[in-house]
């Protein structure tokens, strides 16, 4: 506290600088139930933050509920609440980075809507970031508030990613995390269209400190991720950011062909001491039938890095803008 009294009256009567705008960023899918527990909760929290100034950058990600509504009605009474409103659902991801881009503060704070990260957290990631921090990591100490099998699937995750990827991702850290403009901008700087936030949030690197906190239930609503869809990202993240699954076809196709070698120099031999002999159906079929698996996989996996460079090499933007709405009017 006194420290926070200290620099705040020091960058006042020295240099007069603005105090600094943290921008709280937020993805909005289908909230309508959460917005207002969100509002109530995290506008006191923000405002109790000592020598701050705030703005809420809400990105609406094609909600079919009344979520962009309700966001409105806020951003019109609150001129700390801005409103991006996407022209679809682009997913998390995509969402995020919208939110991100159209942050204008010194700091920057993704969080999710469905307040499963404490709110005062956030003064907590300040604090840390005032010992000269670049990235401020919150880490889940406690997942008890996911089932098992998502913790056990998470933790799975974590481990191969990390033993197979040269950028390591923190474990249990999600997008909840405080950066500086510094590292906001570098990530703005990446090209990619296909967007695995938390890869690329590792990638930019900068002095990061963790901070540690247990995740909460969401306040009300549904998770937006199903199983499969959370599988799907898992898929996303290794391809992101590894070509392991691609390169290791080369030594398993390089061990079989030795193998294969190996079995017609033994079969050459044979043949000359001991003569042609008929049988050999069966154990020919089996090698015909697992070569064949093996390669149909090897071209899955080829498949699933093409479709990626296809999907960056069309160069779409990662998102479209309808409308932004903030209280000074409605801005194109
Ligand atoms: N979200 C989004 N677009 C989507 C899916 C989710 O903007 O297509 C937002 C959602 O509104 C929430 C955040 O992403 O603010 C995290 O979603 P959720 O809480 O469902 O994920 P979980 O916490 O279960 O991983
Ligand atoms: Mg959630």
């Amino acid at each position: 506290m006194a420290e926070h009294a200290v620099m705040t009256s020091s960058s006042a009567t020295t240099t007069a600088a603005p105090l600094p705008l943290l921008s709280l960023v937020v993805p909005f899918y289908n909230e309508s139930e959460v917005i207002a527990h969100f509002f109530a909760q995290v506008i006191p929290e923000l405002e109790r933050l000592p020598g701050i100034r705030f703005e809420i950058v809400c990105v609406n990600d094609g909600s079919r509920d009344d979520t962009l509504r309700q966001l409105v009605a806020h951003a019109e009474r609150d001129a700390r609440v801005r409103v991006i409103d996407l022209t679809r659902n682009f997913g998390k991801e995509a969402a995020l980075s919208a939110a991100l881009n159209e942050s204008r503060g010194d700091l920057v704070v993704p969080f999710d809507a469905d307040l499963q990260d404490p709110p005062r957290m956030i003064g907590v990631l300040v604090d840390k970031w005032r010992e000269g921090y670049d990235v401020v990591l919150a880490k889940r100490s406690d997942r008890a508030s996911d089932s098992k099998l998502k913790r056990w699937t998470a933790g799975m995750f974590y481990r191969m990613h990390n033993a197979v990827a040269e950028v390591k991702i923190p474990e249990n850290v999600g997008d909840f995390r405080l950066m500086t403009r510094e590292v906001a901008d570098a990530l703005k700087q990446l090209p990619e269209t296909r967007r695995f936030m938390k890869g690329l949030f590792a990638w930019v690197g900068y002095r990061t400190a963790v901070v540690e906190y247990a995740r909460e239930q969401r306040v009300a609503g549904d998770t937006k991720f199903s199983g499969w869809k959370l599988w799907n990202f898992a898929l996303e993240g290794f391809t992101s950011f590894s070509t392991l699954p691609m390169r290791v076809w080369t030594y398993v196709g390089t061990v079989v062909a030795l193998l294969s070698m190996l079995r017609a120099v033994y079969l050459v031999i044979r043949t000359l001491l001991f003569g042609v002999d008929v049988p050999g159906y069966a154990s020919l079929s089996t090698g015909v039938f697992l070569l064949g698996g093996i390669q149909l996989i090897g071209i899955g996996v080829l498949g699933e890095y093409i479709g990626r460079i296809y999907f960056e090499s069309k160069r779409r933007p990662i998102y479209l803008i309808r409308r932004r709405h903030q209280q000074d009017g409605p801005h194109a």
